[in-house]
């Protein structure tokens, strides 16, 4: 039987989701869900994860679980089609997570780039949690336990997706052929990698306050756009205009598609004649920006709007999760047994263990 082809991938709870995660993962993933070339999709929320680092603020994690919810259903992710579950509620990932944290050494966690510039983001340097260290093995288990093949993320999750496939190279080779390697699956457009915050630092973070939400008010969309990091040294509109590093500009590669052009600006056919024109000078950035503005508001207001629907209806959305997380206990319980079987740890449903032993000792 060929392999199933399974999609998993996951947010923390810890704030509202924002157009870094929609380029990075979100799009795509309801895209891959719609395609029909997958055999199953499992997107779950990282509240256990998010506690690594937000452990003495509950209310922040229990509070951020709907509202991403929230904001899958409003991108277009269809629990008809996907299993959207609770990390939390899964124990099975935590057993997992324990016999997974003997294959990998210290030291190969240390060498993890994302955590190590994570752990500085949080002033973490001298008093680092151990479930915050280890979180990249936890997040091994979450893509083991189902089996996944594709895990769409940005490049941030590179170095993860790395160790899981390092732990499954390790398990199969010490226990025999268990688990499943999973690919990482990065966005094709090279704006959408690491999308930068509205500062111009480099990645969009909720962790760092520089986030346009998918659930901005117009108002809101317009404001920060305004507001903007671009080229701090294009003064007047007659000085020639850097593209590189101009957030502005990396939004449009990352959003701005040629109907753009006919909609909002026919001045240009396309976005490599207005860089050419910013470049040469005599473009001022107000104008860019509100051609920007004019692209954002078109693709957020239908996720704004449906957003504005599901919020009708809270216990629904809990009502979904239950039942997904109930789909997934069943998924990652039967890995679970074949992890156990091959880690010779299934004692009472091995007959022919007892059975061995028992005349072993007869004899003697
Ligand atoms: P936190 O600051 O709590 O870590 P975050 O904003 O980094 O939050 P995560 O929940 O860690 O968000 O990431 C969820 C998914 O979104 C991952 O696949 C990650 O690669 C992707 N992602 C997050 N930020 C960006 C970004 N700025 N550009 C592209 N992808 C992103
Ligand atoms: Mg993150």
């Amino acid at each position: 039987m060929a392999k199933e082809k399974i999609i998993l991938t996951g947010d923390r709870p810890t704030g509202r989701l924002h157009i870094g995660h929609y380029v990075g993962s979100l799009r795509r993933r309801v895209e891959l869900q719609n395609s029909g070339l997958y055999d199953k999709t499992f997107i779950f929320i990282a509240d256990a994860q998010a506690l690594t680092d937000n452990m003495d603020n509950p209310e922040k994690v229990r509070q951020n679980v709907i509202e991403v919810a929230l904001d899958y259903l409003a991108c277009g992710l269809d629990p008809t089609k996907s299993t959207i579950f609770i990390q939390s509620q899964i124990p099975e990932l935590c057993e997992l997570s324990f016999y997974y944290m003997d294959l990998v050494t210290v030291s190969r966690l240390q060498r993890n780039p994302t955590v190590k510039t994570e752990i500085q983001m949080r002033n973490f340097e001298t008093s680092i949690p151990v479930g915050f260290f280890t979180y990249p093995i936890s997040q091994a288990a979450d893509i083991t336990a189902f089996k996944a093949t594709t895990v769409p993320v940005g490049e941030d999750q590179e170095p993860m997706i790395e160790q899981a496939r390092e732990i499954v190279r390790r398990f199969n080779h010490i226990y025999g052929e268990t688990l499943v390697e999973p690919e990482i699956l990065l966005p094709d457009n090279a704006a959408c990698l690491r999308l930068p915050g509205t500062d111009g630092k480099a990645k969009m973070s909720k962790s760092l306050g520089n986030c346009i939400y998918l659930s901005d008010s117009a108002d809101e969309v317009t404001k920060k756009i305004k507001s903007m990091y671009t080229d701090p040294n294009h003064i007047r509109v007659e000085d020639p205009g850097q593209i590189e590093g101009n957030t502005v500009f990396t939004y449009l590669d990352a959003f701005c598609r040629p109907e753009h052009f006919d909609r909002y600006w026919n001045d240009y056919a396309n976005l490599a004649e207005l860089k050419a024109h910013y470049q040469r000078g005599g473009l001022g950035d107000m104008k860019v920006k509100k051609f920007l503005t004019a692209i954002m508001q078109e693709e957020l207001e239908p996720i704004r709007t449906r957003r504005k629907e599901f919020e009708q209806d809270i216990p629904a959305i809990y009502d979904m999760l239950k039942k997904g997380c109930e789909v997934a206990r069943e998924q990652a319980a039967q890995t679970l047994d074949e992890v156990r079987r091959a880690m010779k740890i299934n004692y009472f449903d091995d007959a022919e263990l007892i059975a061995e032993q028992a005349r072993k000792f007869k004899a003697e």
